[in-house]
């Protein structure tokens, strides 16, 4: 009988990780690492709880590291199996997972030497470990059911970023059938540049996301949004700064700002991308048309692609980083990382926090304990690279794009559904996402079987509604 273990993502949003055992294989969904506080960053050095060259094949939802990032680890360890992920998900691995072992070796140079803390500090893993990683990568074509022994896998678009995936595995065992549904990370609706979520009508398991379960997300529009932060920008002849997230982020920012050209709301105002990752991310966003919606499409028959236009400008080299410093505003600067715990920001933010002019907008999450999170509680001053920096800045803050469905997203999703799945497990949610997600859903479909997985849970799919094939 078909059973699913709990390995990850479990009570927090990150390390996700599932691993569904049949008679005849052992697969792995998402390979994710932990990532945020010390105490959840610790469990990647726990031991793997069964030896990685014991699972026969990965499926991949996502590229964000919270489902990848443990992958190099896992090849360190001993996994040589199949990675199977779509195609544009692969181009962004390619990515990530360099990036996240170069900071991995960087991390651990900087306790060896930097204070003499750790003279025996390891990376968690190496850029060799990742490359061999990247060599296991099998592509994958949304909406095309491939066979693997006994199971049957299909990939749907989520809608969550570029290549993300809900991935639908039916088992085939003694006579029966069960079809299990991850979500990965919910997309949103209307969302620019990707389709909505692909609708699903039944499945007799389903793993859901639960991050923004007991909340929903403001109704102001994208161009709403950034319009007032940028009007404020002209009117100062400022900076407007905006830490963002590479993967995603990035790019609807841009699509906004194009609208809002397009709109005649604002003026050509110089768009700085200074981030080389960010930029990377953007030309594979750019040319994988078949996952544009078709308002993108539209755009792009018009000539007018959010990723190339007149005023907008790719600042690769660390000098022509560095020559932003002199740029006068009105501009725009975008550059990562999102948390503002590192990356090329940085030093924007020594240079322009101090100024009154500038305008510090942060459109993602800032989780607890970073400098983006301090920022936003009002911070008077921030240490960067060992100076107290003032804040003279306006901080501002939007969470309208979010790239995660909100509860009422997710119950509109779930409303496609033609009967209730034979249970509903919620994942990668704190326990306020997730008890939340669990009351909304149950206040709109009183008989489905919903359940919280606990870490290392493990169940068995033997279900009521097996069925004959
Ligand atoms: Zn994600």
């Amino acid at each position: 009988m078909p059973e699913l273990q709990f390995l990850g993502a479990t009570g927090t949003v990150t390390g996700s990780k599932y691993l569904l055992t049949t008679g005849n294989q052992k697969v792995l969904i998402d390979c994710g690492l932990y990532q945020g506080l010390p105490a959840l960053k610790d469990k990647n050095w726990k031991p793997f709880p069964i030896q990685p060259n014991e699972i026969d094949a990965i499926f991949i939802t996502h590229a964000h590291l919270d489902h990848t990032g443990y992958l190099p680890k896992l090849v360190q360890l001993g996994y040589r199996g199949p990675i199977y992920a779509t195609s544009s998900t692969a181009e962004l691995m390619n990515i990530v997972l360099l990036d996240s072992a170069h900071l991995q070796e960087e991390e651990a140079s900087f306790h060896k030497q930097g204070n003499g803390c750790c003279p025996d500090a390891e990376p968690l893993y190496t850029v060799q470990d990742a490359s061999e990683a990247l060599h296991l990568i099998k592509q994958i074509r949304f909406g095309e059911k491939f066979e693997r022994g006994n199971l049957t896998v299909e990939f749907l678009q989520a809608g969550h970023i570029l290549g993300s995936a809900f991935i639908r595995i039916t088992v085939k065992e003694n006579g029966t059938e069960e079809t299990i549904l991850f979500t990965g990370d919910m997309g949103r609706y209307g969302s620019p540049i990707l389709n909505d979520p692909t609708p699903v009508t039944e499945s007799d398991y389903l793993l859901l996301e639960s991050t923004y379960g007991d909340r929903s997300h403001s109704t102001i529009s994208r161009e709403d949004a950034l319009l007032p932060p940028i009007q404020e920008c002209l009117k100062r002849k400022g900076c407007l700064l905006m830490p963002a997230f590479t993967i995603g982020r990035t790019q609807e920012i841009l699509y906004t700002i194009r609208v809002l050209l397009q709109q005649n709301k604002i003026p050509p105002i110089p768009v700085y991308i200074d981030s080389p990752m960010a930029i990377d991310v953007t030309h594979i966003y750019a040319t994988h048309h078949d996952e544009h919606d078709l308002d993108l499409e539209k755009m792009e028959k018009e000539g007018n692609s959010p990723f190339q236009f007149p005023s907008l400008n790719y600042v690769r080299t660390v000098e022509a980083s560095k020559a932003l410093n002199e740029a006068k505003g009105p501009i725009i600067i975008i550059s990562a990382n999102g948390m503002a715990t590192g990356g090329r920001i940085m030093h924007h933010l020594v240079h322009r926090l101090p100024d009154p002019n500038t305008i510090l907008l942060f459109v993602g999450y800032q989780a607890e304990g970073t400098r983006g999170r301090q920022l936003l509680e009002g911070a008077k001053s921030v240490k960067i690279f060992h100076q107290d920096i003032p804040v003279k800045a306006t901080i501002m803050q939007s969470d309208t794009f979010s790239a995660h469905g909100d509860f009422t997203e997710i119950l509109r999703w779930l409303a496609g559904f033609t009967k209730p799945p034979g249970k509903v497990f919620l994942v990668h949610g704190e326990p306020d996402g997730r008890e939340g997600l669990k009351r909304h859903i149950l206040e709109k479909f009183p008989s489905w079987n919903i359940e919280l997985p606990a870490e290392a849970a493990t169940e068995d799919l033997t279900l009521t509604l097996r069925r004959s094939s």
